[in-house]
Order: structure tokens, then C-alpha cells, then sequence
């Protein structure tokens, strides 16, 4: 059954890439989506949470406390074996305040000279929550496995695609087009979870 007025939904991120790839990944819903400059929420919350959940969950909660719509968040993350699973909860703050995407993959890079392919072992991670109000509605998490490249290669996506190879594509996230990294990813498949649970989401009265 069609919607009789689209539902906003908020996407609470304030990283462009980010915001970018969660629009295209619910393209075709019914629904009017949102960033946080179209409702003028100026400012993300802390990331206190724990776990990827507890943050997504947070932000979630926040960004529908807000603005009153209904809101989806992403914490999302790269967790590195050779670094004790770093940087993980911390990747978009690897490097400091300021640094750039570029920044964070050199030093990623630099922190991991001379380890051994077989020891490059990474995962990404994404965790997906849906809050309208106070109250949770969804949440789901989903990881994909790959190596951290010798070099960045690929000018695709965002943040730490360029340094992410992926075994079975012989190529790193960021030679991947749209559709090959949406298939695969992470934020691909907490995404794929999402639609379906929008997809029977009723309308508010
Ligand atoms: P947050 O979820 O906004 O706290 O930040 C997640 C950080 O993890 C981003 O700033 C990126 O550095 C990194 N990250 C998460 N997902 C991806 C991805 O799909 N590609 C590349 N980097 C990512």
C-alpha cells in the first residue's frame, strides 16, 4: 500500500560522504529524506556509546529528539587486527580534529608499514538505529571483511574506501562503482535491513 503523504525522515550525519551514501542507499522509498541542515539541528551529539549499537542508538534517539521526525543514524567504523581492532569506535576521529580523509589513510598506512599481508586484516562496520521520539523502533549491525591495501588506490566513495581492499573484487572500496560497493558493504547491507523494516513501518495517524 502506497503512503497518502510521504513520512520525513531525518538522516542524522553530519559527514558528506556519509549523508551522500545513505540518501542513495534509500533511494525509491516513500519517504522525504532529510539531512540535518534541512531542519536546523546544528550539531551532532557526543559519541559516548560504547559499541557501534549504543552509538547509533544514541544518535538515533538524538536527531528524532530534535527535530520530531522520525530518524535514522549510522555509526560506523574500521577495525584494523594489526591495531587491537583500532581505530573502530574512533575512526572518524583517527589523526585529531582537522585532519582530512587523505590524513587518516596515510597515517593509517604509516602505522601499518612492514606488516605482512596475511596480518592486514580488517573489518568494517556499520550500525543502523531508527528512533521517532524517545523510543527505538530499529536497529541492526552488519560488517564486511577485507585487507588494508600497501597504497590508497581509487577515488570513490569516502573516508578509508581508497586503503580497504577487497579479496573478492581484487580492488580496493574506493575503485568500486556505487552499485559494487552498495552490494557488498557494510552500510550496503545494514541498509538492505533498514529498507525492509521502512518498507512495513506504518505511517503515524
Ligand atoms: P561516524 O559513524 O560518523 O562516527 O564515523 C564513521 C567513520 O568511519 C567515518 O568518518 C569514516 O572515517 C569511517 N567509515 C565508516 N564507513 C565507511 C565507509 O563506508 N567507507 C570509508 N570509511 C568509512
Amino acid at each position: 500500500m502506497r503512503r497518502v503523504a510521504e513520512t520525513a525522515l531525518l538522516l542524522g550525519s553530519f559527514n558528506p560522504g556519509k549523508l551522500r551514501e545513505m540518501r542513495q542507499l534509500l533511494e525509491g522509498m516513500s519517504y522525504r529524506v532529510l539531512g540535518p541542515a534541512d531542519v536546523g539541528v546544528g550539531e551532532p551529539p557526543d559519541e559516548t556509546g560504547r559499541s557501534f549499537i549504543e552509538n547509533a542508538v544514541l544518535k538515533a534517539r538524538y536527531y528524532a529528539g530534535q527535530s520530531g521526525l522520525l530518524a535514522v543514524a549510522d555509526d560506523s567504523g574500521l577495525s584494523v587486527g594489526a591495531l587491537g581492532g583500532g581505530p573502530g569506535l574512533y575512526s572518524s576521529r583517527f589523526g585529531g580534529e582537522g585532519a582530512s580523509d587523505d590524513d587518516r589513510n596515510r597515517l593509517l598506512l604509516e602505522r601499518l608499514r612492514g606488516v605482512a599481508p596475511e596480518r592486514r586484516g580488517a573489518r568494517f562496520t556499520s550500525a543502523v538505529a531508527v528512533a521517532r521520539d524517545d523510543r527505538l523502533l530499529f536497529q541492526a549491525e552488519e560488517n564486511v571483511e577485507g585487507l588494508i591495501a600497501q597504497e590508497p588506490r581509487g577515488g570513490n566513495g569516502f573516508g578509508y574506501d581508497p586503503v580497504f581492499f577487497y579479496p573478492p573484487f581484487g580492488k580496493t572500496f574506493g575503485e568500486l562503482s556505487r552499485g559494487e560497493k552498495d552490494r557488498v558493504s557494510h552500510r550496503g547491507k545494514s541498509f538492505a535491513r533498514l529498507r525492509e523494516f521502512l518498507g512495513i513501518l506504518p505511517a503515524p495517524l
